[in-house]
């Protein structure tokens, strides 16, 4: 992208996978947004129109619907102009307005600190529930924003940076944007790990310096040996990890690069289902897999959605090479998730409007979290530190403490979870309990029906009041119930 895009480069791009009577739409929002913002400059001294024209770049790059661009040229003018909702509905129809609604809903708040995290949050659950169209342009308007950051005074590139990474990148995650979430961690995280940030840059580009000719012989060869089979390959590509996914990687592996097998990963797409598992076949044969590495998301889907087949093979020199094997539409959803609806393919089609479970639980999640957040009195006291969100297999979301751990979880999701808690699975590996859970986390808790109760150790780490009340009691039950025993054993003669 230009520094400075213009109105035709994006109609330019929109060409590509729209008709003309919505390019005129999305000039007629434009010369809209432009006149309602004249006269106005961003931080950065330019026009304020360039920020609301790169938000919608960055939709037209995902290749987004029309309507949505619309919105996006327009997301600020209720909120920073005399033009009002009205006016909009007026002349660009409910359908646009109402996005436009949502965005400007999204954008007031009223607090600080911690309930400022909290009004965050809910409001954006109450508008994912009603619309995620407004989610999608929020993200955008998001990352421009950070892509700009460098104007803003450093406690604000701070805030901003921090909100990204904690409210706005789990979310997409959660969404199954990965196209996004990607972008807003990468972006915020050299503002927040500034040191971190240039080591990640220098470690990968060293580590991929060393492999690259070592992925192109393993691409070569896969790539010879599918097609020998009949397979045919619609793309086969390499995917380099995203810097910040890289560093929080690097971080579970105690900082140990070799334990890293995805750096790079090499990517398959091919026809149908049954094509990615011949396909997976192919390449077994060609090298041995690692252990414990073959992934079937696509039998088991990950709770976003995503489905793959991910296999780690070893290759000469003992070098191991990721493949994730997908179809078309499993590729597109990877990269969308609940966006893809509005995401035109190279053949200008669409898929089709897919419930996401977790987006169905909404309801549900609102209801629980919510209300609970409602009570200021109880956030203050409950969320003065600041807070992660972790999920269930099934998709539910558990908010815990920072720092928590399987057992805060554990205690979290039923009392009975927590006694007999023995063992925890974090994005599906085997982890200790005392290991700290991080945003966007999967948690499973392994239990075992014959335990009788906590550890005193467990005390050690836990960190909410609910697990450390519990761990408490049992401990001094234990030893009254011990103390009782004694008293009936007298002392001998
Ligand atoms: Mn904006």
């Amino acid at each position: 992208m230009d520094k400075h895009p213009t109105i035709e480069n994006l109609l330019e791009k929109m060409t590509a996978y729209t008709n003309q009577s919505n390019l005129d739409l999305v000039r007629l929002a434009y010369d809209f947004a432009e006149k309602a913002h004249a006269g106005q400059t961003r931080k950065s001294g330019e026009p304020y129109i360039i920020h609301p024209l790169s938000t919608a770049m960055i939709l037209t790059d995902m290749r987004i619907d029309p309507i949505i661009i619309c919105a996006a040229l327009l997301h600020d003018v209720p909120e920073d102009t005399n033009v009002t909702l009205e006016e909009l509905n007026k002349n660009f129809g409910p359908e646009i307005a109402s996005i436009v609604e949502g965005i400007t809903k999204l954008g007031k708040l009223k607090y600080r600190g911690v309930e400022r995290y909290i009004e965050n949050l809910r409001k954006m659950f109450i508008a994912m529930a009603e619309d995620i169209r407004v989610m999608i342009v929020k993200f955008a308007d998001r990352i421009h924003n950070l892509m700009t950051l460098d104007a803003l005074p450093p406690p604000k590139q701070y805030r901003i940076a921090l909100e990204s990474l904690e409210i706005y990148a789990p979310i997409a995650n959660r969404l199954g944007i990965g196209e996004m979430k990607g972008m807003l961690e990468d972006l915020a995280f050299k503002y927040i790990y500034p040191k971190e940030y240039e080591a990640t840059i220098l470690l990968k580009e060293t580590k991929l310096k060393d492999k690259e000719q070592l992925l192109k012989n393993v691409q070569e060869q896969a790539k010879n040996e599918i097609g020998e089979a009949g397979i045919k390959i619609i793309d086969l590509h390499g995917r380099e990890k995203k810097m910040y996914s890289l560093y929080q990687k690097m971080q579970r592996k105690d900082n140990d690069v070799a334990k890293i097998y995805d750096l790079v990963a090499l990517r398959i797409i091919v026809p149908t289902i049954a094509d990615c598992y011949a396909s997976l076949g192919v390449i077994h044969k060609i090298w041995k897999p690692l252990k414990g590495r073959i992934k079937d998301y696509i039998a088991q889907p990950k709770p976003n959605g995503y489905r793959s087949l991910h296999t780690t093979v070893f290759v000469e020199d003992g070098e191991v090479v990721e493949f994730q094997i997908r179809t078309p539409e499993m590729h597109e959803e990877a990269e969308y998730g609940v966006a893809a609806h509005w995401h035109y393919d190279e053949f200008g089609a669409r898929l089709p409007k897919k419930e996401i479970r977790w987006v169905k639980e909404l309801a549900d999640i609102q209801k629980n979290i919510l209300n609970r957040l409602s009570d200021l009195e109880e956030i203050k006291v409950d969320f003065l530190q600041s807070r992660i969100f972790v999920f269930t297999p099934k998709g539910d979301v558990i908010d815990l403490p920072e720092g928590a751990t399987p057992i805060d979880f554990a205690y979290h999701i039923h009392t009975d979870v927590g006694d007999k808690c023995v063992g925890a699975m974090i994005n599906d590996q085997l982890t200790s309990l005392d290991t700290e859970l991080r945003n966007g986390d999967v948690v499973e808790i392994i239990i075992d029906k014959n335990r009788k109760g906590p550890a005193q150790d467990w005390l050690k780490f836990v960190k909410t009041n609910t697990a450390k009340s519990h761990v408490k009691n049992y401990i001094k039950n234990k030893h009254s119930k011990l103390s009782d025993f004694f008293k009936y054993i007298k002392p001998g003669k």
